[in-house]
């Protein structure tokens, strides 16, 4: 299969605006094979040459080329909460998500991920990484119901199952007096079991044997659908468990994902129990990797560990939504492109988020950081923002020089948006019109892997329709639509009272 984009202006850095006017991308397969002058690449030109095939032309007239959006860290499963939190930070608004999420189904895994495939299709995101959770044990039904949803609509995506065996917030708030084991807080997903690390080391056999599985028949499918592993963030796993996740990974060819530091509490507690900040423990363990990917990363401060981020090849991936909506901090993200670290963007599942449009973080990620420098040569440009939504997801996909960019020999996920519209009108500078102006609305075709699966703004994969009525019947069974339980309430307060204890003390120093 070979499709030919005519007469389409399309995103250069190296022409003038950033802008180059008139070209053809001719696609073979899922790759990039050409990009040149519509006057020298045309049907014809294309027509005599060996291998063409049958030939989809798409008129380009109007429109502008960019390569697709990359969402590097989200929760599919949040889908159902979307906009039904405020005024949280994140370790109760944790107990809230723990306390009221329920038990999915297969189907709700499904539903989840098909929400979140339209939306960010529909809005311009051709890939996305989905740091999987699930309320209870991991099963292989649920996993396959999130790939499949990925897998029919078109979309490129990686799932990384969030999994944990041990959590040392738990030993600091045993050690400062708070009684958080008994509670939700300390439950993760899992649902209450007074030995739960226990119980998790136990069973974290069985789970990587199972992921083993999962990766062996999902990995790479269609060229497009990824297995990674979600060891669940830095102050909730072992260094043993680490170490087995990246073995693991590296068996299949696939990534580790790992929230990293997004809160002053978790930076707290990791410095407590380990001696050492998250980043230094990790570089000291070896697994500080370009296979490893970040998000958040908000408390990584010293020279030092900016450094060792730098040596180390891993990717932090920026979530700036939901670090202003939790309150979370701001990612030294001048400091991190500073010494060269290759950035990403995301946007978070949906209950800290709320949607899963990544106009909005490349907008947020351009402008928030200028707050906290005073020199404005140092804020974050339109182009290394737009970049971080691109090359810099690719990166984290570990699809570094092969996705982001439109490019020879590069992955056709490419983006057709309507030029002449009061949004994008008129085309002044590339950069500046795609992370100041445009929302997602302009966008009217979307390729993804060579595929055409958006035309004219509509979704050709999937019924969104009947998704969207059987996903609204489907909420109200959940319990956080309905008043909270007294555990969980009580649950929130104490991880308050943990939360605040913790605040003053990082306040004054310590
Ligand atoms: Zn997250």
């Amino acid at each position: 299969m070979s499709l030919l984009i005519e007469h389409v202006d399309l995103l250069d850095p190296s022409a003038p605006r950033a802008i180059a006017r008139d070209q053809s991308i001719w696609v073979i397969e899922n790759r990039i094979r050409r990009i040149a002058p519509a006057r020298e690449l045309n049907l014809a030109t294309v027509l005599s040459e060996p291998g063409a095939g049958n030939i989809e032309v798409i008129n380009g007239r109007g429109l502008f080329a960019i390569p697709g959006l990359v969402s590097a860290h989200t929760h599919s499963p949040e889908n159902y909460m979307r906009g039904a939190t405020e005024r949280m930070p994140l370790e109760p608004w944790l107990v809230w998500l723990y306390g009221t999420c329920g038990e999915y189904t297969p189907r709700d895994h499904y539903l989840c991920a098909a929400m979140s495939a339209i939306e960010m299709l529909l809005s311009g995101v051709t890939a996305s990484l989905d740091h999987l959770w699930h309320g209870g044990l991991w099963r292989r039904e649920y996993l396959d119901a999130t790939l499949q949803a990925y897998a029919d609509s078109g979309i490129r995506a990686a799932v990384a199952p969030m999994y944990d065996d041990h959590d040392y917030v738990l030993d600091v708030a045993d050690a400062l007096g708070h009684d958080l084991r008994g509670s939700i807080y300390g439950q993760s997903h899992g649902g209450y079991r007074p030995d739960r690390d226990a119980y998790r080391r136990a069973v974290l056999e069985d789970t990587l044997a199972m992921f083993d599985e999962w990766m062996r028949d999902w990995h790479g499918r269609e060229g497009r659908l990824q297995t990674f592993l979600g060891p669940a963030a830095g102050q909730l796993v072992t260094a043993e468990c680490l170490h087995r996740s990246l073995a693991l990974a590296q068996k299949h060819g696939a990534g580790v994902h790992m929230h990293c530091v997004e809160t002053r509490v978790q930076d707290y507690c990791i410095r407590r129990v380990h001696g050492k900040t998250l980043i230094h423990w990790l570089a000291d363990e070896g697994v500080l990797c370009p296979q490893l990917s970040l998000p958040h990363s908000v408390w990584v401060r010293s020279e030092a560990d900016l450094d060792r981020l730098a040596q180390s090849g891993a990717v932090p991936v920026h979530n700036p939504a939901a670090n202003l909506k939790l309150g979370s901090g701001l990612m030294p993200l001048r400091a991190m492109l500073d010494r060269g670290v290759t950035v990403a963007l995301g946007v978070d599942g949906a209950c800290s988020s709320d949607n899963q449009n990544l106009f909005d973080a490349i907008k947020l990620a351009a402008l928030i950081h200028n707050l906290n420098h005073h020199d404005p040569s140092t804020w974050i440009t339109a182009r290394e923002a737009f970049e971080a939504g691109t090359l810099g997801g690719a990166a984290a996909l570990l699809l570094h020089d092969q996705l982001g960019a439109l490019r020879e020999g590069w992955l056709a996920d490419i983006v057709l948006l309507e030029l002449n519209t009061p949004l994008l009108a008129p085309a002044n500078d590339a950069y500046g019109m795609l992370v100041h102006c445009e929302t997602g609305q302009s966008v009217r075709h979307v390729i993804v892997n060579g595929r055409v699966v958006v035309r004219d703004h509509r979704l050709l994969t999937m019924n969104v329709e009947a998704l969207v009525a059987e996903f609204n019947e489907r909420v109200e069974a959940l319990p956080f639509r309905h008043p909270l339980d007294d555990k969980t309430k009580d649950d929130i307060q104490r991880c308050w009272r943990f939360w605040e204890d913790v605040m003053t003390r990082v306040v004054q120093g310590e």
